[in-house]
C-alpha cells in the first residue's frame, strides 16, 4: 500500500476549492504520510490564472504548515508548471525556490486550452496530433521532474462524449515522448483523475504505461490531482496496483527535486 500523493492543489490554484489546512487534515485522516502541494503556475495569456502564482507567499504557507503538522505528515513543496518550455524566463524566480518536485504539464496547445472546447478548434485526430507534437517539444526542452497527466485531453473528449482515442493510432508520437522522458530521467506520472471522468482510465492509459516500462522507463510518480477535499489520495492504490501488474516494483517521490525510490 502506498501512502503518498504527489499531485495536489489548494485554493491557491484558481480551479481548486480546498484550503491548505483542510487538505492536510484530510490527508492525515485517510492515512497519507507524505504529500506534495503542486499549485498551478500558468503564463499562457489565455489562462485565468496567468501570472498569479506568488512563490514566496505559497512557500511561507508550506513552511507554516510543516511546523503546525510536524510529526504527523511530510509536506513537500511543488509546482505544476504549464508549458515550462515556453515560459522559462517568466518562471525563473520559481526555480530559485526550494522546490521538492516540479511537474510539467501541457495545458495549452498554442492559444487553445486543452479543455472542453479544444475539440471545437481542431477535429479529433488533428487535436490529438497537435497535442502530442507540443508535448514532445515540452519534454525535450522543459525543466521539470515529472510529466503530468500525459493524455489528459481524453478527459475532455469523454465529457464531450467523443470517441475514445486509441494510443496505437498515435504510437509513434507517444513513443517519442516516452523515449525522451527516459533519456532525460523525467518520471511518468500516473494521474488518477482520469478515473473520475467518463473516460474512466488513469492518465495515461495503461497501454502507454506498459510501453514506457517495456522501453526501460522505471521512474513513475503517483498523484490524485485532487482539487477538492474528497479527491485527495483518491485511487492512488489503484494506480499502484496497475503499475505492479505492468511490472513496476517501485515508484518515486521527490525531495529537493531528486527522486526517492519506494517499494510499491
Ligand atoms: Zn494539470
Ligand atoms: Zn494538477
Amino acid at each position: 500500500m502506498i501512502t503518498s500523493d504527489f499531485h495536489l492543489h489548494t485554493s491557491a490554484s484558481v480551479d481548486a476549492t480546498v484550503g491548505l489546512d483542510e487538505l492536510i487534515e484530510r490527508a492525515i485522516e485517510i492515512g497519507l504520510t507524505e504529500i506534495a502541494i503542486t499549485e498551478h503556475v500558468d503564463y499562457n495569456p489565455a489562462d485565468e490564472g496567468a501570472g498569479i502564482y506568488k512563490p514566496k507567499e505559497i512557500y511561507q504557507q508550506i513552511v507554516g504548515a510543516r511546523g503546525k503538522y510536524n510529526g504527523r505528515i511530510i509536506i513537500c513543496y511543488g509546482v505544476e508548471l504549464s508549458e515550462p518550455h515556453l515560459y522559462a524566463a517568466e518562471m525563473a524566480d520559481i526555480y530559485q525556490m526550494p522546490l521538492d518536485i516540479v511537474i510539467g504539464s501541457l495545458h495549452y496547445v498554442g492559444p487553445y486550452g486543452v479543455h472542453l472546447n479544444f475539440f471545437d478548434v481542431y477535429d479529433f485526430d488533428s487535436a490529438i496530433k497537435a497535442y502530442f507534437s507540443d508535448m514532445l517539444d515540452m519534454v525535450r526542452d522543459g525543466d521539470f521532474d515529472v510529466l503530468g497527466h500525459l493524455d489528459y485531453f481524453a478527459r475532455y473528449a469523454s465529457f464531450r462524449s467523443l470517441e475514445d482515442y486509441n494510443p496505437e493510432d498515435y504510437a509513434e508520437q507517444i513513443k517519442r515522448v516516452l523515449s525522451t522522458l527516459i533519456e532525460r530521467k523525467i518520471a511518468l506520472e500516473l494521474n488518477t483523475s482520469g478515473w473520475r471522468a467518463p473516460a474512466n482510465h488513469c492518465f495515461p492509459k495503461p497501454m502507454i504505461i506498459k510501453w514506457y516500462y517495456e522501453m526501460g522507463g522505471r521512474l513513475i510518480s503517483i498523484g490524485s490531482d485532487g482539487h477538492k477535499v474528497e479527491n485527495i489520495g483518491r485511487d492512488i492504490n489503484k494506480a499502484a496496483e496497475l503499475a505492479k501488474e505492468i511490472g513496476f516494483k517501485e515508484y518515486q517521490i521527490y525531495r529537493q527535486r531528486k527522486p526517492v525510490t519506494l517499494p510499491l
